[in-house]
C-alpha cells in the first residue's frame, strides 16, 4: 500500500507556515511501513483540490488530507471530496453533541457555521477529535482510502495517533507487526557512519537501517518486521550489537534522548553535583542544564568568564597561564576546570574556552576550542575541537561535545 498526503490551506503556499503536518504524518506511516511517494499542497481552491484528488487516485491507494476541516468558507475540504466520490456530508450526533458541550462549558455562542463541523462524509467513520471540534473522517471507497484530519497539528497529531493509526492498520490486514528502535550518535558524521557500517547496511533486509543527519548528530533507525515481538526484538538486538562492534564508541542512547538528558541522567544515577566556567559558550551549557527539572539536585553553580581578568579574578588561572599560554589553551582549560569544581565544592568542573568566530583570534582560528573536564580524584582531561563553523554553530557544537565527553568520562 501506498499513501499520498495532501495538505490544503493557501497559507501553506504563501510561506506563512511550513507544512509540518506532512512530515508528521510521513514519519508516523514509516513506522508503520507504509510508503509515501508523494506530498502534495493545494490552497484553499475547489478545482485545484479537486485535479489534486484525481491525480492521487491515479498513483496512491491512501490518500491523507490535512486541513479545511473548519466551519469558515475558506474549509471546503470534505465538501470537495464528497463531491468527487459522489457522496453527501450528513451530520454526526456524536460530534454536534461534543461541539454543543463545547459551547456550553466555554460560555461562547455557538452560531450556525459551527454546526458545519459536525457533518461527515456519509459512509465515512468519524475520528474522534478530542482536542478541538471538528472531527476527522475516514472512508473506504472501492480500492482507495481516504482519511480526513484537521489542520491544527494540536488535533491533527493526537487524532491520527489514537485514532488514525488504527484505521491504517485496520485496512493493511497485516500479520507482521512493526519493530522500531533508534540508536544515537555523536561525535561522527553521517557519511563516516554509513561508510563503516556500509557492509551491514548492504546487506540488510530484515530489519532495515536508515540513518538521519541533524545538527551535528546521526541516528539509525532500524525496522524489523515480524509476526512474533519476540523475534522483531532478538533480530533488532543482534543488528544494534553488530553496529555497536564498528561504531559503539559514538553510541550515547536510544530513541529521543538528547545528549543533555543522557549525561543529566548519568550524573543523577551516579549523585555527582556539577559547575561550569564557560567562556565562548557564555552559559549555553548551564542552560541547556537548567531546561530539565530536577536541575537543581546537579547544578551548583557556574561562571561565564568570558573576560580574560575574570578568568583570572574570579577563577583563579594564573596571570602567567594567560600570559604564555593565552585564555584559548590546553592550560587555561585545565585550571578552569579544576578551579570552578573548587569554588563551588562540585564532584565535576568542566570548562569552555575558545574562539566563537567569526575570524581568527590571536592567531587562532574559529572554531578552536579546549574542553576541560575535572572529575574529583581524577587527572583532568582536555579535548581539543577544530570546528571550523559560524559563530553560534561553534558555540552550539561545543556545547554539545561537552555533553559528549561527559557521558563517556561517566560512562566509561
Ligand atoms: P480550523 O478549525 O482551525 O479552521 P482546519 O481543519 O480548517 O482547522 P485549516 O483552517 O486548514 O484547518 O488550518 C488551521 C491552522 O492549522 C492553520 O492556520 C495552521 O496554523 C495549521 N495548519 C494547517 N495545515 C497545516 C500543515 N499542513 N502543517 C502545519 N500546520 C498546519
Ligand atoms: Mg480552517
Amino acid at each position: 500500500m501506498n499513501a499520498e498526503i495532501i495538505a490544503v490551506g493557501s497559507e501553506l503556499l504563501l510561506g506563512q507556515i511550513a507544512n509540518t503536518n506532512a512530515q508528521f504524518i510521513s514519519e508516523q506511516l514509516a513506522e508503520l511501513g507504509v510508503n509515501v511517494y508523494y506530498h502534495t499542497t493545494v490552497g484553499d481552491n475547489t478545482e485545484r483540490l479537486e485535479q489534486a484528488i484525481a491525480t492521487a487516485e491515479g498513483r496512491a491507494d491512501l490518500l491523507i488530507f490535512t486541513g479545511g476541516l473548519g466551519p469558515t468558507k475558506d474549509d471546503l475540504t470534505k465538501e470537495t471530496i464528497a463531491r468527487t466520490l459522489g457522496t453527501h456530508l450528513t451530520m454526526d450526533k456524536a460530534a454536534l453533541e461534543s461541539i454543543k458541550k463545547y459551547f456550553e462549558v466555554t460560555n461562547l455562542s455557538m452560531t450556525p457555521n459551527n454546526e458545519k463541523q459536525a457533518l461527515i462524509l456519509d459512509g465515512s467513520s468519524p475520528l474522534k477529535n478530542e482536542h478541538g471540534m471538528a472531527p476527522g473522517m475516514f472512508m473506504k471507497k472501492d480500492t482507495k482510502a481516504y482519511m480526513l484530519l484537521p489542520g491544527p497539528p494540536s488535533e491533527m497529531k493526537p487524532m491520527f495517533s489514537k485514532y488514525g493509526k488504527k484505521a491504517i492498520l485496520a485496512i493493511l490486514n497485516r500479520k507482521e507487526t512493526i519493530h522500531s528502535r533508534v540508536l544515537r550518535f555523536f561525535g561522527i558524521g553521517e557519511a563516516q557512519l554509513e561508510t563503516e557500517l556500509e557492509a551491514i547496511i548492504d546487506k540488510q533486509t530484515n530489519p532495515t537501517i536508515a540513518p538521519l543527519a541533524s545538527e551535528g548528530e546521526v541516528t539509525l533507525r532500524l525496522t524489523a518486521k515480524h509476526e512474533s515481538k519476540e523475534v522483531a526484538e532478538a533480530l533488532l538486538d543482534k543488528l544494534e550489537a553488530e553496529i555497536m562492534n564498528i561504531v559503539g564508541d559514538y553510541f550515547y542512547g536510544y530513541s529521543q534522548a538528547s545528549l543533555i538528558e543522557v549525561g543529566f541522567k548519568l550524573l543523577k544515577e551516579k549523585g555527582l553535583t556539577l559547575s561550569c566556567a564557560e567562556s565562548l559558550t557564555g552559559g549555553l551549557f548551564q542552560g541547556q542544564l537548567t531546561s530539565l527539572s530536577g536541575a537543581s539536585d546537579i547544578l551548583n553553580g557556574g561562571v561565564v568568564c568570558y573576560q580574560d581578568d575574570i578568568k583570572e579574578k574570579v577563577l583563579q588561572v594564573k596571570k602567567s597561564t594567560l600570559k604564555n599560554y593565552s585564555a584559548v589553551s590546553e592550560q587555561c582549560a585545565v585550571e578552569l576546570a579544576e578551579n570552578v569544581r573548587d569554588l563551588f565544592h562540585s564532584d565535576v568542573g568542566i570548562s569552555f574556552t575558545g574562539v566563537a568566530g567569526p575570524g581568527d583570534h590571536n592567531g587562532k582560528p574559529a572554531g578552536t576550542v579546549w574542553i576541560g573536564l575535572s572529575v574529583k580524584q581524577q587527572p583532568t582531561k582536555t579535548f581539543l575541537l577544530n570546528l571550523g563553523g559560524g559563530r553560534n554553530d561553534n558555540r552550539m557544537r561545543t556545547a554539545k561535545y561537552g555533553w559528549h565527553y561527559l557521558i563517556k568520562e561517566l560512562k566509561d
